[in-house]
């Protein structure tokens, strides 16, 4: 997830493009670069650093050129290195491209061009896109064709920007799973991963679906269907906002913007390649022993994990707070540790790994900051690549986490033949559909959510209970209403209520339930009877559940209405309606939403 910018123009584009990078790095700041059309051939800067670090050795704003097309990259395949930055020249330099997103399949692919004799510079996904269109070019002698049929033999998740030799007046751009837009002024044309790139030189923008491409030359454009080539009219949008707001994606914070993100990072993390995820599921075959590894709300992930390994692949994998692991596990040789962390510099999980390397025991992690400390401790790193996560509370980096977690728990039950390849696949497809309806259940419920906040922002304790995977679910979205509302809120199963809390329990009290679909018979009846058990005292019970299930709504004082889904996603979808009730909540309560007193993004101390 990072920034990408292309610009047509009818005057010299180099300084605009340079302002249109800046205007984007927040996306993604490891290493930036640009590529301009100029005197018959392509020329290209490209280092490591932030916007301005990088401009102040390769000089950007001295290129020359009217068309160019600019990169900020936050790395997902290949360290953050000079070769690895972006643009990425085919390997003739007859072509030349950015990119924002993963190329799950570009592995087989880089091996067929290789063999065919194309020459590597980079270690990124990116590249291999770049030599399969100068193979593509060289079998039609068209680009646009080139384009097409190179896009179509690639998978994943993507936002592209290119420049040919070929057809030198135009930029091509493409977009699937990853935000474009473009924009429109007199003479000059924009296409970008947002509008921030453009917004200081025009409001006319026009939204890209995936699966549209796009040609645009400064003073015309074209959108095209990617399946059958047809030309797509699109209607110009006049965006009013202001600059800040247009950084926030035109939401009022970022913790909201971050939590709409959420079907784009989600699938983005299912793209990772199937020998990334294998490589990790393996460990857990190779050693006697695993564990699952992170502090705050990676350790919920991790907690999630216990139960999905448990369920996908009949293995019980204990999760352990990364602070307590160095005092409470007598870590040996025959065991493998799974790590997560966001910023992969958080000081307890660094500890725990120490712990972990020196008792000779094997270790991964998922992270979202290549080049971070951790992805260079452990053995093997999954980058998810979720972009920066500007709000300090985690959302899109968690619920990518678990995406991820999911996948290897998936592999792991078929390694240990608990599940079948097809059953695995099949449980892969959730996920895919899951993405999509929290697309829509973002969209078309978040004012409902809003209202419910409203009316409990006098609540100063709650309980969040759940059983089985609920349970984790509790505690994650219990924390999220702490760290934000700064409101008391306990995580606990739900089982667990009838031995001790429910002494606290009387008309004051506020419970919020993370009831189970129905089709999940048992665990929905068993976190039913502690509803009941509320009820019987008079407590105030919010729940989840479906539109049409009155049954349950008239125990109930409130409840937000989840979709009718695969029982085995509405974890999930809770969790996201958690995440939007933490947020409106503090809206209510007027807090610094992104960032909360006393807490930090990334903790790097003990
Ligand atoms: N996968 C590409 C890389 O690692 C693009 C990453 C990005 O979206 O910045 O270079």
């Amino acid at each position: 997830m990072c920034g990408i910018s292309a610009i047509a123009s009818h005057k010299p584009v180099a300084k605009l493009l340079l302002k249109s990078l800046q205007n984007l790095e927040y996306r993604g700041y490891d290493s930036c670069g640009m590529a301009l059309f100029d005197d018959q051939e392509i020329k290209l800067r490209k280092n490591i650093g932030n916007v301005n670090e990088v401009n102040s050795i390769e000089r950007f704003e001295e290129m020359t050129g009217h068309l160019g097309i600019a990169h900020t990259r936050w790395a997902t395949h290949g360290g953050v290195t000079p070769e690895n930055s972006h643009p990425h020249f085919s390997s003739d330099n007859n072509f030349v491209i950015v990119h924002n997103g993963i190329f799950s399949n570009y592995q087989v692919i880089k091996a067929s061009l290789q063999a065919k004799g194309h020459q590597f510079r980079s270690q990124t996904d990116t590249e291999v896109f770049a030599n399969l269109l100068q193979e593509e070019y060289s079998i039609c002698q068209d680009v646009e064709t080139a384009f097409c049929n190179a896009l179509n033999k690639l998978e994943g998740s993507y936002a592209i920007a290119m420049l040919s030799v070929f057809q030198p007046d135009t930029i091509f751009a493409v977009k699937k799973d990853s935000p474009l837009v473009l924009g429109i002024n007199d003479g000059v044309n924009f296409v970008s991963s947002d509008m921030n790139a453009f917004i200081s030189e025009t409001r006319d923008t026009v939204l890209i679906n995936d699966y549209e491409y796009v040609t645009m030359t400064n003073d015309a454009f074209q959108v095209k269907s990617l399946s059958d080539n047809l030309t797509i009219s699109k209607q110009i949008i006049h965006v009013q906002w202001d600059r800040e707001t247009a950084q926030r994606g035109g939401f009022s914070h970022y913790m909201l913007k971050e939590i709409f993100d959420q079907p784009q990072t989600v699938r983005q993390t299912l793209h990772i390649s199937a020998q990334e995820i294998e490589t990790i599921a393996k460990k857990f075959i190779d050693k006697p022993q695993s564990f699952c590894v992170g502090v705050g709300t990676t350790y919920y992930v991790a907690m999630i994990g216990t139960y999905l390994f448990s369920k996908y692949a009949d293995l019980y994998v204990p999760s352990i707070s990364a602070d307590e692991f160095p005092t409470l596990i007598p870590v040996n040789a025959d065991q493998h540790v799974l790590f997560f962390s966001q910023s992969g510099e958080t000081y307890d999980t660094r500890m725990a790994i120490r712990a972990a390397t020196q008792a000779g025991a094997a270790t991964s992690a998922v992270v979202n900051v290549v080049g971070s400390s951790i992805s260079q401790e452990v053995d093997d790193c999954i980058f998810q690549g979720s972009g920066p996560e500007i709000c300090v509370v985690s959302t899109k980096a968690a619920l990518s986490q678990i995406v991820i977690l999911w996948q290897i728990a998936l592999r792991v039950g078929v390694l240990r033949n608990h599940l079948t390849e097809e059953q695995a696949e099949s449980h892969r497809k959730r996920l895919f559909d899951f993405s999509g309806l929290v697309e829509k259940m973002i969209n078309e419920e978040s004012g409902f959510i809003r209202d419910l906040a409203k009316n409990t922002s006098h609540v100063r304790n709650w309980l969040f209970m759940g059983r089985g995977i609920f349970y984790p679910i509790a505690l994650e979205s219990a924390l999220k209403m702490k760290e934000v509302t700064y409101v008391h809120a306990e995580g606990l199963p739900a089982g667990f209520l009838k031995h001790g809390t429910l002494a606290m329990v009387d008309e004051n009290m506020y419970s919020l339930f993370f009831l189970p679909s129905r089709g999940d018979s048992e665990l929905f009846h068993a976190t039913l009877m502690a509803i009941e058990e509320v009820k019987a005292r008079n407590g105030k019970v919010i729940a989840f559940c479906t539109q049409d299930d009155t049954e349950v709504q008239r125990l109930l004082d409130h409840y937000f209405v989840i979709p009718e889904t695969e029982p085995e996603m509405t974890p999930l979808v809770e969790m996201v309606i958690a995440q939007l009730f933490s947020y409106y909540s503090a809206l209510n309560l007027g807090l610094n939403i992104d960032k909360p007193r006393n807490l930090a993004k990334s903790v790097t101390v003990g």
